[in-house]
């Protein structure tokens, strides 16, 4: 039973020395737990700032511990009354091959219904991002202008395409290659993509949006967050995600140069969690997973195999090697 251990607090971007695959004893689960043999592991932007020892909203990670994190698999013992072996379940013992799971923190999900992974993404913690962020926070409505940065990937991409299908009247979406922007046009259905590479982001956003945008769902802060404020509409509104731009920064960024247009716009900014909002989990499913199923919403997950590549996956996340969800398949 292999788990991830971290060693030492990254500064910076996060080194390989800062991590160790720790061979350990197979965990023995006590009353009213399951012991899970891991199928898939979810890898996420969030565990940069877990890594770090700063106060935040869930606790740093503890030093030579396993990391945690989402993951799913399949119950092989069970000493918890209505779960048993060859369930599956979604649960947060993450970055290992095995885990012995309080049942009251596993939830329950059918491989019949969707394809396991997709708990992970599309129908499970980033898929809620997407639908909470774009519809609450941002207070989407039809008819809006909506920008969408890190687009390709699994909040991103699934933000454009609800935008989509609630009746924007535009969808534009930045991303980190070429191909990324094909797929957005091409099988996302956004009416406009850029590369942010390729340019000054709030020169790429003008002639993509040349009447402004009513909505921006920021995923990378930086010069995105600055850009969007400057095409702002009125009563414009920003919902802030993540700010992936920033999260190796060893200083703090600059702030947005132009806060001063939120007046004349009338602009909002908000923040928020997903987990504030897991209220909105069965409309979600119930309005998203049909989409899903029909292919009106598209998905892509990034599978790299092996639990010894855990920690180039999760590098690969910070670097933008995905495209849709990074899962790891053990
Ligand atoms: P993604 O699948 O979008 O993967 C991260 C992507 O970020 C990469 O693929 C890369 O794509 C892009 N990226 C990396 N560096 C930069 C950069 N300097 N500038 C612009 N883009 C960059 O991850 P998630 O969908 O899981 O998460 C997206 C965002 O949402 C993250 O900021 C995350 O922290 C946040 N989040 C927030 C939650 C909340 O509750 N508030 C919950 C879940 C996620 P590219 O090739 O395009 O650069």
């Amino acid at each position: 039973n292999r788990a991830w251990h971290l060693l030492s607090r990254p500064v910076g971007w996060p080194e390989p020395q800062d991590f160790a695959l720790v061979e350990s004893p197979m965990p023995k689960p006590r009353e009213g737990q399951v012991l899970v043999r891991n199928e898939y592991l979810s890898v996420d932007p969030y565990m940069r700032g877990r890594m770090s020892a700063a106060k935040s909203y869930v606790a740093p990670y503890e030093l030579d511990k396993p990391l945690q994190g989402g993951a799913v698999g399949e119950v092989v013992v069970s000493r918890a009354e209505g779960i048993s072996p060859g369930d599956h379940v979604l649960h947060f013992a993450g970055w290992r091959e095995y885990a012995a799971v309080d049942a009251a923190q596993a939830v329950r999900v059918d491989p019949q219904a969707a394809p396991l992974s997709t708990y992970l993404g599309v129908l499970g913690m980033t898929g809620l991002t997407a639908y909470a962020g774009l519809l609450r926070t941002a207070s989407f409505k039809e008819g809006d202008i909506v920008f969408v940065s890190g687009a390709a990937g699994a909040v991103g991409s699934q933000v454009g395409q609800i935008a989509r299908l609630k009746g924007a009247a535009r969808v534009i979406g930045s991303a980190g290659s070429d191909e990324k922007v094909a797929l957005l046009v091409d099988e996302y259905g956004f009416d406009a993509a850029f590369n942010y590479k390729n340019g000054p982001v709030a020169e790429q956003l003008r002639a993509a949006a040349p009447d402004g945008i009513d909505v921006y769902f920021d995923n990378v802060g930086g010069d995105h967050l600055e850009a969007a404020i400057g095409s702002l509409n009125r009563d414009g509104r920003i919902a802030v995600c993540g700010a992936i731009s920033v999260y190796n920064n060893t200083e703090p960024a600059p702030g947005p140069r132009n806060m001063a247009r939120l007046i004349q716009t009338r602009g909002r900014i908000e923040g928020f969690l997903v987990g504030d909002h897991y209220d909105l989990q069965p409309q979600f499913v119930q309005e998203v997973g049909p989409w899903v199923r029909s292919g009106e919403l598209k998905y892509r997950e990034t599978v790299v195999e092996g639990v010894e590549n855990t920690l180039e996956a999760f590098l690969g996340v910070l670097r933008g090697d995905n495209t849709g969800k990074m899962i790891v398949e053990l």
